[in-house]
């Protein structure tokens, strides 16, 4: 391979990537070149057309875009619009359906009550008092001290089981608080977003949006490896996981993965919505998806697509980081090491940052480092 020449190397077309791309470029009028390690842009936001149906379908699990950042907003609005779209979830245990998150209305399903929210209220306290004053350092005892055992049990311990394959006291109690608990019967999952949709062309439209300027130029295929001689003015940004980078010097990261299942369906509504959990045991998937249900102002055709998300254990293909003590520890060796010893090498996004970011945050974060950059890489 040739030696590259720029005055910015990204490696990592994901938003990290693209939005530093297209800050630096249009912003700095400076010249990126971006490695790719697949084939196409956009991260595991990707999505494409599915050739069958016509259906689009996010490739790496179902993103549903939310925001409550108003420069996250103000910045991505220039490049995609969002349709109507509201998220909802549900969830089927012992073959009923059941609204997620837990609200008054799972609460009464699920115990056969018809309380008011102060009654829901008070019944849950009970529910949960023995856990109450235990620490809640791990995600089982956080999860039962809010929700109680019995919903725990049905709803949320064997989906983690699965999803993480770890027992749930392994796990940082972090991980519970994405899942909130109502006493009202707003099934809305992202009530307080003040944007929320699927990119009304898709997501990958976006990425092609961000990077389409004469200043940056893709390289598809490419394995970035840390000692590549290449010809860097400013900097190289780094947005894959920092193990890889630096050859496992201080030991692997775990990456919880997933893999999908798709199925074509001889009518033109599977499920009836978008996203269904499936927290028992029995099933080894944990989610069917349905995407012709995020973009209901298409006209898609007399056949629908379903995908089966199965959880597995891959270092290759990174979606979760494995929050727990050892992995955490490992992560700050490289950060620490990548900090002391390479000034021209910068790191970000979920997988260098082994963080659980939803993609708001992901471009918020690489919004603040252009800042940054601006500043201290100026002429
Ligand atoms: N979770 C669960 N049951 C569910 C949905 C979620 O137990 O039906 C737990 C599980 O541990 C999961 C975590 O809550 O990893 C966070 O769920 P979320 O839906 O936010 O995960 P994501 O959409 O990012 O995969």
């Amino acid at each position: 391979m040739k030696k590259i020449k720029t005055d910015f190397l990204i490696i990592g077309a994901g938003f990290y990537g693209c939005v530093l791309a297209e800050r630096i470029a249009s912003v700095m009028k400076k010249k990126v070149v971006i490695l790719e390690k697949r084939d196409h842009i956009g991260g595991n936001c990707y999505s494409e057309t599915d050739k069958e149906t016509g259906i689009e379908f996010h490739k790496y699990g179902t993103h549903i875009f939310h925001t409550s950042i108003n420069s996250v907003w103000e910045y991505l609005k220039d490049f995609t619009s969002f349709n109507s779209y509201r998220h909802q979830v549900l969830s089927r245990f012992k073959n009923k359906i059941y609204q997620l998150p837990i609200n008054l209305e799972t609460i009464n399903n699920f115990f056969k009550k018809d309380f008011t929210p102060s009654e829901a209220k008070r019944f849950i306290l009970r529910e949960t008092k023995k856990f109450s004053k235990t620490q809640k350092i791990n995600f089982e005892v956080k999860a039962k001290s809010q929700i109680g055992e019995k919903l725990y049990n049905a709803f949320i311990k064997n989906y983690t089981y699965k999803q993480w394959g770890k027992n749930p006291k392994e796990l940082p109690a972090s991980i519970f608080n994405r899942l909130p608990l109502r006493f009202d019967y707003n099934e809305s999952y992202f009530k307080n977003a003040l944007v929320q949709g699927i990119p009304q062309d898709g997501y990958t439209k976006i990425f092609e949006r961000l990077i389409d300027s004469a200043n940056i130029d893709i390289i598809y295929n490419y394995n970035y490896e840390y000692n590549n001689d290449h010809d860097i003015k400013y900097l190289t940004i780094y947005t894959g996981p920092l193990d890889k980078l630096l050859n496992n010097k201080f030991g692997k990261l775990d990456w919880r993965s997933l893999k999908f299942k798709k199925q074509i369906m001889n009518c033109e509504d599977f499920q009836g919505t978008s996203v269904i959990n499936f927290p028992e045991k029995k099933y080894k998937f944990t989610r069917i998806h349905e995407p012709r249900h995020l973009h209901v102002e298409r006209n898609y055709g007399k056949k629908t697509l379903i995908i089966k998300e199965f959880p597995t254990l891959d270092n290759n293909e990174p979606y979760y980081p494995i929050n727990d003590t050892q992995n955490r520890s490992r992560h700050k060796k490289y950060k620490d090491f990548l900090n002391k010893n390479n000034k021209k090498l910068i790191f970000g996004g979920r997988l260098a940052d082994y963080a659980y970011y939803d993609m708001d945050m992901t471009i918020s974060a690489a919004l603040k480092k252009f800042d940054f950059i601006k500043k201290n890489f100026k002429n």
